[in-house]
């Protein structure tokens, strides 16, 4: 059976949705193909079930991508305000919870029902379910699937990265693009977990569930927020964001006194017979103090250390590398960094420049958010410049 639309949109995630709505308002007949039973269920598990939908702080230097220019277009002509004013209409409360990162007061649900209202509005079909088998190009675009053939003269792809494969992630935007010609920058694990190697990890034995402040750097990034110890290595905002700028074989380095500039945090006490453990235990949890004068400088009384040593330790304290084993990879991964070329699209209209009506949309292209609602205005800002055109 063959149905026959103006639009065909994979993928009924944040781009895609918005993509449609708005091709849905310029009167295009608009279907979504979502694999999964649900739409939008990356948007249902984001921001710890809040969706921290958008960040007012957003610009192009808040992005990772081979050019760094290309984001700018998109984010301009659809800001975080213009989500905002959206949000607001349909009378969802939010909240700044810091760095402008706005989350829902209630449920990230809130935001996929506003996202299917809008749908519904603009008379887009939403088909979930839909398993694509095969996909091509005569004079239309034609989606094999298993409920038949879709043939439209545009299709945006939307069908995000590998992130999180039991949400129903896959690597179709990816072969699609390649099917075409595409260049895909290779894709690996952003936003993620580091695992650390058994040797480095025993000493940290027991601090699983351990937070504290650092600056933590990789790689020319830097980020002052909070680090935690897991099982496996390290976690937490701080490691997230700098993960996504880690290399293999590179380390990573931690400040653990982002407080105490220099060798300041031994000054008054330098002559005194308090234990360096007890001291570092003032600024770091206790367990960790313990831990790190475990690895790096067996605790003695501060009056036993020559100047000279104090600071070597204080300048260790500030600058902790670390040499991460791996990431805890796409089942752990926020985001995929990497993907579709940006080279390959147009910046205003997010078109392939060589496959004409060919559209590439959200996570897929090779443009990855920090932490904090990037990723989400990256969705809608892409998704909304390919709705123009679509
Ligand atoms: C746990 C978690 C929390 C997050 N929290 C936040 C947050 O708070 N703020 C933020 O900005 N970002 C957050 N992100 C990142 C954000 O969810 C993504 O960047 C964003 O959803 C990308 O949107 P997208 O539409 O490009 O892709 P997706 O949302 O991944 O949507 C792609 C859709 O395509 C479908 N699909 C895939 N393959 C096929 C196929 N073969 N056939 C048909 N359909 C297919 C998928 O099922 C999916 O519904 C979070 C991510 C995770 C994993």
């Amino acid at each position: 059976m063959e149905q026959f639309f103006d639009v065909v949109v994979i993928g009924g995630g944040a781009a895609g949705l918005l993509c449609a709505i708005e091709a849905g308002r310029r009167g295009r007949r608009v279907v979504v193909l979502e694999r999964n039973a649900r739409v939008g269920e990356k948007i249902a598990i984001s921001g710890g079930g809040r969706c921290n939908f958008t960040n007012l702080h957003t610009r192009a230097e808040s992005f990772l991508s081979r050019n760094p220019d290309f984001c700018r277009s998109a984010l301009a002509r659809f800001t975080p305000q213009d989500f905002v004013s959206r949000v607001e209409r349909r009378g969802i409360a939010y909240h700044e919870k810091k760095l402008g990162q706005l989350f829902c007061d209630g449920s990230s649900r809130q935001i996929i029902e506003m996202l299917r209202a809008d749908c519904n509005e603009a008379r887009v079909e939403i088909r979930v379910g839909c398993e694509i088998v095969e996909l091509g190009k005569a004079s239309t675009f034609r989606v094999c699937t298993r409920d038949g053939d879709f043939v439209a003269p545009s299709l945006v792809l939307a069908s995000g990265g590998l992130s999180i494969p039991k949400l129903g992630a896959s690597d179709l935007a990816y072969r699609v693009a390649r099917q075409f010609g595409l260049a895909v920058i290779p894709p690996y694990p952003a936003l993620v977990p580091l695992t650390l190697d058994r040797a480095t990890l025993e000493p940290l034995g027991g601090l699983a569930g351990v937070s504290f402040p650092v600056v933590a750097r990789s790689d020319g990034a830097e980020f002052r927020e909070s680090a935690l110890i897991t099982h496996r290595g390290l976690s937490g905002p701080a490691i997230l964001q700098v993960s996504s700028y880690w290399r293999p074989g590179r380390p990573i380095r931690l400040d653990l006194l982002p407080d105490q500039p220099g060798p300041s945090v031994f000054e008054t006490k330098r002559g005194s017979a308090m234990e360096l453990s007890t001291v570092l235990s003032q600024h770091l949890p206790r367990r960790l103090a313990l831990a790190w004068c475990a690895l790096h400088a067996p605790s003695r009384p501060l009056n036993r250390y020559s100047v000279r040593e104090l600071a070597e330790v204080a300048r260790r304290l500030h600058d902790w590398q670390l040499d991460p084993a791996g990431t805890e990879g796409f089942a752990k991964a926020e985001v995929t960094a990497g993907g579709i070329d940006t080279d390959e699209l147009s910046s205003k209209t997010m078109e392939a420049k060589r496959v004409s009506r060919l559209y590439c949309i959200g996570e897929a292209v090779d443009v990855t958010g920090q932490l904090g609602g990037f990723n989400f205005q990256w969705a809608w800002a892409s998704g909304f410049a390919a709705g123009q055109y679509a």
